[in-house]
């Protein structure tokens, strides 16, 4: 995963980097920490706020097939990470070859397209897929002239783009692509990615509330048992009262959704911009408190974080 944050990026700041480094300094204190060992010993029995960042990058995943083939799903800030990663494979090259997802595009899906090195490479071939017929016109639009200063299709990459239907998955040898739309302002949409009898779902920017338990039901066909689900849980419960109709989901919807649907593993993400790292750790926490509230749940819960790395 290279951005989880929700909305816009949130880069840890120096107050919150201060406040981290006083903490941990604090809960050293009479440690007696002389050699790597206990240094790492005491790094690691530290709570999870304190020992990662759940980062401030937006949306953006890869996918990895069996074979090694790479899928990204969206293009958020986190974009220009993955792209300078992609830089030491073919796509450094000028001879890659690169599937490109999108959910939607709110900015948060697609800022970190014009950063994205692999597409500025000539020979390189950037293949772009999405339900929206008028994707490539989006993506022109947000690098016009008066808001950046390469246009889309100055860059040297060829990309095609192709509009994938309802109904219609998508096959790239064994792995099978395919999509659902998701209740969120302006329309986004969920990919499950199928291989080998493994399913993993990415949701992100989706509204649910209690009263869409009908809704949820519907969509059990698309969504039922699945390995590992990837969806947004931006919110806590008030929260999600205070902001009902901005399009994200609260934790505890979140935890419901996923027990509704026999999901094995729920990971949540879209952590909301506001929030410091300790709150998205304690949401982690009260998520996990919930999920053994609800009846019969044999879910895992997860939380995104920067950076982290899932095998099915
Ligand atoms: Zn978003
Ligand atoms: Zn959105």
């Amino acid at each position: 995963m290279y951005g989880t944050r929700g909305s816009i990026s949130a880069p840890l700041r120096n107050s919150q980097y201060r406040e981290k480094i006083m903490n941990i300094l604090q809960l050293s204190k009479g440690k007696i920490l002389s050699s790597d060992s206990e240094i790492n010993d005491f790094f690691n029995s530290l709570p999870d706020h304190l020992k990662f960042t759940a980062g401030g990058d937006t949306t953006c995943i890869s996918v990895t097939s069996s074979t090694g083939k790479v899928f990204m799903v969206d293009c958020g800030t986190g974009g220009r990470v993955m792209g300078d990663e992609l830089m030491a494979t073919d796509l450094g090259k000028g001879k890659g070859e690169l599937e490109l997802f999108f959910t939607h595009t709110h900015w948060d899906h697609i800022q970190g397209l014009p950063f994205f090195k692999p597409v500025y490479i000539p020979g390189n071939k950037v293949n772009f897929y999405s339900p929206y017929p008028d994707l490539e016109d989006r993506l022109i639009k947000q690098q016009v002239k008066e808001f950046f200063p390469m246009p889309f299709h100055g860059t040297a990459s060829t990309k095609s783009f192709t509009t994938i239907k309802r109904g219609e998955p998508i096959q790239f040898g064994d792995m099978t692509i395919d999509f659902y739309p998701l209740k969120h302002p302006g329309g986004s949409y969920a990919y499950k990615f199928t291989e080998n009898g493994k399913s993993f779902i990415f949701a992100t920017d989706a509204e649910f509330t209690g009263d869409d338990m009908d809704l949820i039901k519907s969509m059990s066909g698309f969504f039922n048992g699945v390995d590992i689900m990837v969806l947004d849980a931006q919110y806590t419960l008030d929260e999600s009262f205070a902001k009902f109709d901005w399009g994200h989901t609260s934790y505890t919807m979140a935890v419901n959704c996923a027990v509704n649907w026999n999901i094995k593993n729920l990971v949540l993400t879209h952590h909301e911009p506001a929030y410091n790292d300790e709150k998205v750790f304690d949401i982690y926490e009260e998520a996990k408190m919930h999920n053994e509230y609800v009846p019969n749940s044999t879910l895992n819960i997860l939380l995104a974080r920067e950076g982290m790395e899932l095998e099915i």
